[in-house]
């Protein structure tokens, strides 16, 4: 017996009825074809694909409530055009949840699902991809950042599978990389001093006494490198040095160097822990248990797979070094608990799908990182910043390490480059970053002694989701595409301390002054009196009466307000300490915090933000607040607050409000064309060192009307 309800979704889904799908569109063009109400859904027992569609829509209805909350929904197919889904949709609600369907067909259809084998993966497929290496993907040849021949030299191991040993790495050699989780394996085999020697001499990886303490993801890698056709495999455990520290810090400095010129990254991000990946391999692992549903519409022709749209997070998914190692990759193959997954800078593929999609230059925020940007792009490192710091580390000082990767792979574009995460040449820019919850400075876990160091005033310093404010004040550079952005910057700042890093050389202290230097290019490039740096061209938009830029290696879409110097040529990376000390000289008021403003931002989540105000009891601003300093009322409490930049935003800009959330405060002041302010840090003084407490925006009429006095002043 036929269901009529799953015919409608069959004949929709099946190519051979000409995928004649439209009924009516919505403003963004999207098709929706209705099915039936949810109540004859979950009331049509008789069909077990209903019954299990409507049951995987109930498995995300606790959250929200009952059944009853959705009387007035109807299910619907959706499709995009690109993908189709079945939803629950009323007049009123937007459609949620939804199940991502694909027809189970052969060949020419181009959304076709394949019905995976439950235990094993197809290896010709994995092959393909491999293969495809060789023909027309431009972009997978060139590393992001180039592996320089003074540190191959130095001692870069690679296992060779053929020879069964660690080998000294040569340039220009083709090798593998492994991305796995540790986990808790324990008493898995690491390359230390002691064996050092004996794991370089042929065979020794294949000894039963060695192979024994090998874990089993990368013995299962070893082989699958040869079954690739590759012969070389660079895995972290036996390829640096543990015990070796100065090994360790140049294999960890180099860590995007590596990942970046390693022709595959395999990750296996099926399993917990270093016992448990690449799972299903004919001729090389166990086999796997691959849970596919299909959805059966009509007995025959359209049955279809059906994947979530957001996966659930897998630890493989959480692990700071893993994400790093996943958007440094050129060239992924990972398995998942949904199957393989290929990525690659131009193509996306999964088992259960026939084609291979082409990588569109907004596919998902990992891709950011593999768009080549080669001039200052803060919206890459605001994306970078912020997905990377919502990551699980094992230890928490491992934050500053698993970084320096992101931040060699973006210092081919940021000239100056990084101090603890935040770029020099933006330094006002990248410090105005707000928590959007209480949090907890980050400590060192691992011995118990201080010996890393967290910064207050870097993100990295802190347990805790923030956001840098880099669409709201950072991105003064990049003139936007939108017709209505041509005619002014709404936003932007300019410096009003000077910076200094500190310098360790043999136990003193040297100032270095952060080369924050976007200020001089921006007000000389609006004016156009700017002396243009290398591959900057100046141009002159006559009805606006104003200048713009560009830059020879940006596409010509992309125009700046002012130019930037910009990396021309690979550097060596510094090896230079910097402290995480900084040294500023500026101005300091107090004020007092007001009244809680906590609004909500997503989930019931708040942002710790108060207002300020004067002795008098005036408005004088907003105040985010960094910890909660527990049992003791912030309300009335004193803050000693130091200028750091200067800012302003056109009162007849646009989305003023969503950066700025006194926008429509009765208190802020309104004259003239633009609200302009200052934003200070509110410091916390523990003897001669100052502690970034929070991050204040104070009215500029307000501010010049504080008495003030200059200081200087020790950051950490
Ligand atoms: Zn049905
Ligand atoms: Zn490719």
């Amino acid at each position: 017996m036929q269901c009529k309800i799953c015919q409608q979704v069959a004949r929709a889904l099946n190519p051979t009825f000409g995928y004649r799908v439209p009924k009516f569109y919505d403003v963004n063009d999207n098709r929706f074809v209705r099915l039936s109400s949810w109540k004859e859904l979950r009331e049509n027992l008789d069909c077990p694909t209903c019954s299990r569609i409507a049951a995987l829509f109930r498995t995300d209805l606790p959250q929200y409530g009952c059944d009853s909350i959705f009387e007035e929904y109807e299910y619907y197919l959706w499709d995009s055009s690109l993908f189709q889904s079945l939803r629950l949709r009323s007049e009123s609600q937007s459609f949620w949840p939804n199940i991502s369907i694909r027809p189970l067909a052969e060949g020419t259809f181009e959304h076709a699902g394949v019905v995976m084998d439950r235990d094993w993966v197809d290896l010709e497929r994995a092959l393909s991809w491999v293969r495809s290496y060789d023909t027309t993907h431009d972009k997978c040849h060139r590393p992001f950042v180039s592996l320089d021949e003074p540190f191959v030299g130095r001692g870069m191991y690679l296992i060779s599978v053929s020879r069964n040993c660690l080998v000294e790495a040569k340039v220009g050699e083709k090798y593998v990389t492994l991305s796995y989780v540790w986990g808790t394996t324990s008493g898995g085999l690491k390359c230390t001093k002691a064996n050092l020697n004996s794991l370089r001499s042929d065979g020794s990886l294949s000894r039963k006494n060695i192979r024994q303490h090998l874990p089993d993801t990368i013995q299962r890698a070893m082989k699958f490198t040869l079954q690739l056709g590759f012969d070389l495999l660079w895995v972290d455990c036996l390829c640096i040095v543990q015990d070796d520290p100065v090994h360790t810090a140049a294999q960890i400095n180099n860590m995007a160097s590596i990942y970046s010129n390693s022709c595959l990254t395999l990750c296996a991000a099926d399993g917990p822990d270093a016992n448990s990946g690449l799972r299903g391999v004919p001729g090389c692992s166990q086999p796997r248990n691959i849970q596919q549903d299909i959805l059966a519409f009509t007995d025959g022709l359209a049955t279809s797979s059906w994947i979530r749209q957001i996966h659930g997070r897998s630890v493989y998914d959480e692990r700071g070094w893993t994400f790093q190692e996943k958007i440094l990759s050129r060239r992924v193959i990972a398995f998942t608990d949904h199957g393989l997954e290929w990525r690659c800078q131009e193509t996306v593929a999964q088992e259960q799908h026939h084609h291979i999609r082409r990588v569109a230059s907004t596919y998902s925020d990992l891709s950011i990182a593999r768009r080549d940007t080669f001039w200052p792009c803060l919206k890459k490192w605001d994306n970078l910043v912020t997905s990377y710091l919502r990551h699980k580390l094992t230890y928490e000082e491992d934050i500053c390490r698993a970084f320096s990767g992101i931040s060699s792979a973006l210092a081919g574009s940021m000239s100056e480059g990084f101090l603890f995460g935040l770029p020099q040449q933006f330094f006002d820019a990248a410090l105005l970053w707000v928590p959007t919850e209480h949090l907890r400075p980050r400590k060192d876990t691992r011995n118990g002694v201080a010996s890393y160091e967290f910064p207050s005033w870097s993100g990295v310093g802190w347990i805790g989701a923030i956001e840098t404010q880099m669409n709201a004040f950072g991105l003064g550079h990049e003139r936007s595409n939108l017709v209505s952005d041509h005619k002014a910057r709404q936003r932007d700042i300019f410096p009003q301390a000077t910076w200094y890093k500190i310098k360790r050389e043999m136990g003193q202290g040297t100032l270095v002054k952060i080369p924050n230097d976007y200020a001089k290019y921006q007000s000389e490039g609006l004016q156009g009196t700017v002396a243009l740096p290398l591959g900057w061209s100046s141009h002159r938009d006559e009805d606006e009466d104003l200048f713009y830029y560009s830059y020879d290696k940006a596409p010509s879409s992309q125009t700046f307000w002012y130019p930037i110097p910009t990396v021309r040529s690979t550097q060596p990376v510094s090896e230079v300490r910097w402290s995480s000390t900084l040294f500023f000289i500026s101005s300091r008021s107090y004020l007092r915090m007001g009244s809680s403003l906590s609004r909500e931002v997503q989930d019931g989540e708040t942002y710790p933000l108060y207002s300020l105000e004067t002795e008098e009891g005036e408005w004088a601003g907003v105040i985010y607040v960094h910890y909660d300093p527990g049992n003791t009322k912030e309300e009335k409490v004193s803050c000693e607050l130091v200028l750091m930049s200067g800012g302003f935003a056109f009162e007849n800009g646009e989305e003023q409000r969503d950066w700025i959330p006194e926008w429509d405060s009765e208190n802020r002041p309104r004259s003239g064309d633009a609200y302009c302010f200052y934003h200070c840090l509110w410091i916390e003084r523990r003897g001669d060192i100052s502690y970034r407490r929070g991050l204040a925006r104070v009215p500029q009429v307000v501010w010049d009307t504080l008495s003030k006095d200059d200081v200087s002043i020790f950051l950490a």
